[in-house]
């Protein structure tokens, strides 16, 4: 008898065995895909991991339904990746698999369903449910479902009635094809017929064509375009050049002067202008490639400290020449594709044809395009621009990680498992392979910088701008102060708006940041004190004035913003606290005459969102920029000179070990956004704390003040990089339930950690959708065995499910959390 073991796409511990023939036996490789039945009347795809002639002893196996592959998908190289990733992160293989594979690569029969995206769900509101709201909410960015991830998001078993429902109203659709649905894309060119090559014949064409006059100008234009590349034309660039309609192509190709063929086209390919040279590295440049280029004869890792602007990105350039010259695959990470547009513009006028994107935000079917690219060895694929999930590709032959902007926290994965940090995981993968990491930064992250100065990484570092620019000047401004002498106008004090007016007469461009979208984050009744609060989670609801909406951004529960008091009927309202939607409201009234654009999770929604707010700004449509987080991502403009905080203290009072880091990198690299090209920057900073050591340290530019200040207290508290923390929480429904199971659990964790166990406790927002949360934290000291620890862990987690009373709570397990 013959098995073979595969992982399924689904959190279960193990690998599942299953019958096959010899026949069978003889073909199936480790990483192919099969379909296999499970439970009562699903089927799955499984990934094959090993083929063997032994009988699971507890269970009957079933056999499989069928082999979806010719050749493995997945290499044996992944598999020992995902393995070590499921071990480290305390996850399954199924929740590694299922984040690794593109989504086109799973799917399943009856279990999977599509948003269809077309439909935007706002008409429709008065029709949905509120379980057809959650289920449009749990999409999030994806395009696709699993059924079981719908049970889990409305927590019940019986789903299809929801669902159904959105049926109807075209919102969603069921997809039942077991098969993979990927087809290419074929694209149309035209070429003359051989005829019509002759020149006789040609020119004879060009005359009969005196009364078309479109045709006409559709075949000078195909002339004009041969004569300056080889490369194919296609018809309907063709046509668009020459702003004609398809049916006068298709005259052409009626009177056999023209014939159309096809090709197979990767959707994810690039337009073809010509290589751009690369820039000439300046001194220090220069220099910096060759320390990083020596450090890897010592070190695996390399951490590229350079400030904002000091030209990393060149850097990075010169060093992927290299390793693309010795046939060597690269992969450069970024922290989200989406906001970087200008490097990957950057980038593919450097690699062109050797550059591929892997991006959660195409289509499942471009993925899958890329994914084949890579394990193909193809040519456009030798280096990888991607998001963190582009660890996943089927490497094979990788020679060299570049993580951009490392100490960025979207590494992590938050939810669902496996919860990695993928700079981290990169530098398991790297090793795996024999290659190297470059970790570039202005900004490293605390254990980064901590592992260059204990020499386990090697440090080179970039101190000056490019062109010798000077850091921006920054400019602390108390806010109380300023409020106190009444020199505020609305949420700006005078000095910034006569910042902002200097620097715009000038006719340059400003940045204005505030950490917080929507127009204000609590509406107060001024009679009775009530505040309008999410009905599902512990938040107060935040008011977005332009919709007129009350809205939670845990859930995204909306209401009208009600006239009166909810509570007691007052017309008082009163809004506390601001968000870009405010500032963006206030500089429209105090600057009229001028562009003023916002860029925040609600305005960037969409595929091409951010490209087109960051084009306009690049292209001076807008003069004043505001915005979240979301500018702080390597954006380069030319020509911004002044960048204004509105408010450093909403960063600074975030309880976290990790706040006061946070909040310097987040400044700085705001601030690095002023100045970038000829002339200083200035940036102006309003707090209410203006002596707070974080600002002062920020206004110094002085990164190693705050390394030294903050490692000292993370060893006095003991936090990474001094121990590893594991965080564990807890999630259900009943209050009660939640906290009698928090305590049991941190009660036998404590009979084996003792005093490295914080909690339980809830966390800032400790109910979300329903649930109550309870977070317990595990420090475990550098010289303690992870694995035991794990284990011990996992043991724990083993004894609490077998509690009848508790099986019903969720626990999620996050190792290295922050
Ligand atoms: P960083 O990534 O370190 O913040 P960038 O790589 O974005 O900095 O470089 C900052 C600016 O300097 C960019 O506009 C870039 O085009 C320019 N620049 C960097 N290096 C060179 C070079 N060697 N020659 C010309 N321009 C350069
Ligand atoms: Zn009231
Ligand atoms: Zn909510």
């Amino acid at each position: 008898m013959y098995f073979v073991d595969v992982i399924l796409p689904i959190p279960v511990e193990n690998a599942f065995t299953y019958r096959i023939s010899e026949a069978e036996y003889a073909f199936i490789k480790p990483g192919m895909r099969l379909a296999v039945p499970f439970g009562k009347s699903k089927i799955y795809t499984a990934l094959a991991i090993a083929v063997h002639q032994v009988e699971p002893r507890i269970y009957e196996a079933k056999e499989i339904e069928q082999i979806l592959d010719e050749i493995p998908i997945v290499n044996l190289a992944q598999l020992n990746f995902w393995k070590w990733m499921a071990n480290y992160y305390m996850c399954t293989l199924g929740d590694v698999m299922r984040a690794a594979l593109p989504g086109a690569f799973l799917l399943e029969s009856e279990t999977i369903i599509k948003r269809i995206l077309k439909n935007d769900f706002e008409p429709y509101l008065d029709e949905i449910d509120e379980d057809g709201l959650t289920i449009l909410n749990a999409f999030e960015g994806s395009s696709i479902l699993r059924i079981s991830e719908v049970m889990n998001a409305l927590n019940k078993k019986k789903v299809l009635p929801s669902i159904n429902k959105l049926i109807d109203l075209d919102l969603v659709a069921i997809d039942q094809e077991i098969y993979e649905s990927y087809k290419p894309k074929l694209v149309k060119y035209v070429q003359l017929t051989s005829i019509y090559e002759q020149e006789e014949k040609m020119h004879e064409a060009l005359d009969d064509l005196g009364r078309a006059p479109k045709q006409r100008e559709l075949l000078l234009n195909y002339f004009t375009q041969k004569a300056r590349s080889q490369k194919p034309i296609k018809a309907k660039e063709l046509q668009k050049q020459s702003d004609a309609t398809s049916s006068q192509l298709k005259a052409l190709v009626d009177k056999g002067i023209f014939e159309i063929y096809k090709i197979q086209q990767d959707r994810i390919s690039y337009s073809g202008k010509e290589q751009d040279q690369v820039k000439a590295l300046n001194e220090e440049q220069a220099r910096a490639l060759t320390e990083v280029k020596a450090s890897f004869n010592s070190h695996d890792v390399c951490l590229l400290h350079g400030v904002t602007a000091s030209g990393k990105t060149e850097v990075y350039v010169n060093l992927i020449k290299d390793y693309l010259a010795e046939g060597k695959q690269v992969l450069y990470l970024l922290p989200e594709i989406a906001l970087t547009t200008q490097l990957v513009a950057r980038l593919k006028a450097y690699f062109g044809n050797q550059l591929s994107v892997y991006h959660s935000k195409y289509s499942i079917h471009e993925r899958v395009e890329v994914w084949n690219n890579v394990l193909n060895k193809a040519p456009k694929a030798q280096l990888i621009l991607g998001a963190r999930s582009a660890l996943f590709l089927p490497f094979e032959n990788l020679g060299l990680v570049v993580v951009d902007e490392e100490h960025e926290s979207s590494f992590k994965q938050y939810d669902p498992a496996p919860r990695y940090q993928a700079r981290d995981a990169s530098i398991v993968l790297a090793y795996q392979h024999g290659a190297k990491v470059l970790l570039g930064s202005a900004t490293p992250a605390l254990e980064t910088f901590y592992n260059a100065s204990i020499g386990k990484y090697a440090l080179v570092t970039m101190k000056k701008r490019f062109g010798n620019i000077l850091l921006p000047e920054n400019t602390i401004i108390d806010i109380q102060e300023k409020h106190r002498k009444k020199r505020m106008t609305g949420h700006f004090s005078d000095d910034l708006l006569r910042a902002i007016t200097d620097t715009l007469e000038l006719g340059e461009q400003v940045i204005l940041f505030q950490n917080r979208r929507g127009y204000s984050p609590i509406v107060e009744c001024n009679t009775c004190g009530h505040a309008p609060q999410c009905p599902n989670c512990d938040v107060s609801l935040t008011y977005h004035r332009h919709r007129g909406q009350l809205r939670c951004h845990y859930c995204g529960y909306h209401i009208a913003m009600p006239q009166k008091c909810m509570a007691c009927g007052s017309e008082e309202l009163d809004t506390k606290g601001f968000g870009t939607e405010q500032v963006e409201a206030e500089l429209k009234e105090l600057y009229p005459d001028h562009n003023i654009g916002r860029m925040d999770s609600d305005t960037t929604r969409g595929k091409h969102g951010f490209e087109k707010i960051i084009t306009a700004f690049e292209q001076g449509e807008l003069d004043i920029l505001v915005g979240t987080q979301m500018l702080t991502k390597g954006l380069d403009f030319r020509n911004v000179t002044l960048v204004g905080i509105l408010n450093a203290d909403s960063m600074l009072n975030i309880p976290d070990f990790r706040t006061h880091e946070r909040s310097f990198q987040l400044i700085q690299q705001v601030s690095g956004r002023a100045g970038r090209t000829e002339k200083r920057g200035n940036v102006l900073i309003q707090s209410f704390n203006p002596h707070h050591q974080i600002l002062q340290q920020v206004s110094m530019n002085d990164y190693e003040a705050m390394y030294k200040e903050q490692l000292e207290e993370r060893h006095i508290y003991k936090y990474p990089p001094f121990c590893r923390l594991i965080k564990i929480t807890l999630k259900h429904r009943d209050f009660q339930k939640i906290e009698e199971a928090s305590m049991w659990m941190g009660q036998a964790l404590k009979n084996v950690f003792k005093d490295q166990v914080l909690g339980p406790e809830p966390p800032p927002v400790s109910r979300i959708r329903n649930e109550y949360y309870r977070n317990i934290l595990i420090k475990i000291p550098r010289k303690q065995s992870l694995e035991k620890t794990k284990k011990a862990i996992l043991k724990v987690r083993t004894t609490f499910l077998s509690i009848s009373q508790y099986r019903s709570v969720k626990i999620v397990l996050n190792v290295d959390n922050y």
